[in-house]
């Protein structure tokens, strides 16, 4: 599981039981101290740390060389989970590097917050995985890539924690915080990062450009029109080639909205729409 990513090479490989290098040992410390002392004892051992996020990775940055003597050692964020501190004045969220994007939405979203960041492998990656590949997502358009998002930093490097403070700008100097987004490990291992977060907007468009699903979307949208307002959703319509679905701050992220061969799946849900196998998926926007 911690030995590949999950590119399509990847899973191939998997399934060719292709697997020439897996990881001696893997580590799920619990803090940022556990973090130290696994860095500077792999250091110590010149043995090889791979630091492992989601692992939804697909360039290939967790995995060792099929050639590598030395131990290798995977070192698993997944207990690092938490959000820690919301500041209502600033904005600014501190959030353990091994959340996953559901947990982090989730936890922000009990206190009417949301990052904003959902790049498509969003269910199965993490903060710190963002950070360290420079992530970007469906949203950030609106909210910016993680680079922007990302304001402060702490990173765990051998001997010491790198804390990049999270300065509105700086002026000085080559920027450290720069260095870390996209470093894919190389540098340290990130474990809490201070993000700018958002009140969670009233509702929400969800949408999908109609000849992308080519013409069987198209025949929903113009259904859709044609039925409207005898399809009385609240927030349901059309608006030039979108489908548009408008809902309350309530996301259900397990869940996917998609339009139905019979047009939206009315039936289902409180909301009226409700996940169907094998149909096309309307995306949040
Ligand atoms: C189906 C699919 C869709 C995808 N869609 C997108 C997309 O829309 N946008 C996008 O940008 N990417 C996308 N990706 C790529 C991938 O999901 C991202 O690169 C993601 O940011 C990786 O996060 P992760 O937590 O899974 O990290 P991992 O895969 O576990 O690790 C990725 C790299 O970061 C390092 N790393 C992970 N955590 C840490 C940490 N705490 N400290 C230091 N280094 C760390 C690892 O060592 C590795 O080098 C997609 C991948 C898949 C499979």
């Amino acid at each position: 599981m911690q030995t590949y990513g999950k590119s399509l090479r990847d899973l191939m490989r998997l399934r060719a039981g292709d697997i020439p290098r897996i990881p001696d040992v893997v580590v799920y410390p619990g803090d940022e101290s556990e973090v130290q002392l696994i860095v500077d004892r792999v250091v110590a051992a010149n043995a090889v740390l791979i630091p492992f996020g989601g692992g939804s990775n697909i360039s290939g940055s967790l995995e060792a060389p099929p050639d590598e003597t030395r131990t290798v050692v995977s070192i698993d964020l997944g207990r690092l989970n938490r959000v820690l501190e919301i500041d209502n004045d600033s904005g600014l969220a501190t959030i353990q590097a091994g959340t996953l994007g559901p947990d982090v939405e989730r936890q922000l979203g009990e206190h009417g917050w949301t990052l904003g960041h959902f790049p498509d492998s969003f269910t199965h990656s993490t903060l710190g995985g963002w950070v360290a590949t420079r992530s970007s997502g469906m949203q950030s358009d609106k909210y910016g890539d993680i680079a922007d998002i990302t304001r402060g930093l702490r990173a765990v490097m051998p001997g010491k924690v790198l804390v990049v403070r999270p300065l509105p700008h700086t002026s000085t100097g080559p920027s450290v915080r720069e260095m870390i987004l996209g470093s894919e490990g190389r540098l340290g291992v990130i474990t809490e990062v201070t993000v700018q977060v958002h009140r969670i907007p009233e509702a929400a468009d969800l949408g999908i450009s109609v000849p992308v699903l080519g013409r069987r979307a198209g025949r929903h949208a113009r259904d859709l029109d044609q039925r409207r307002p005898p399809i009385d959703h609240p927030g349901l319509g059309c608006a030039g080639d979108q489908l548009l679905l408008r809902h309350s701050q309530e996301v259900d992220w397990n869940t996917d909205f998609v339009a139905g061969e019979q047009g939206l799946d009315e039936g289902a849900g409180e909301k009226g729409m409700g996940p169907r196998a094998g149909l096309p998926v309307l995306h949040r926007l």
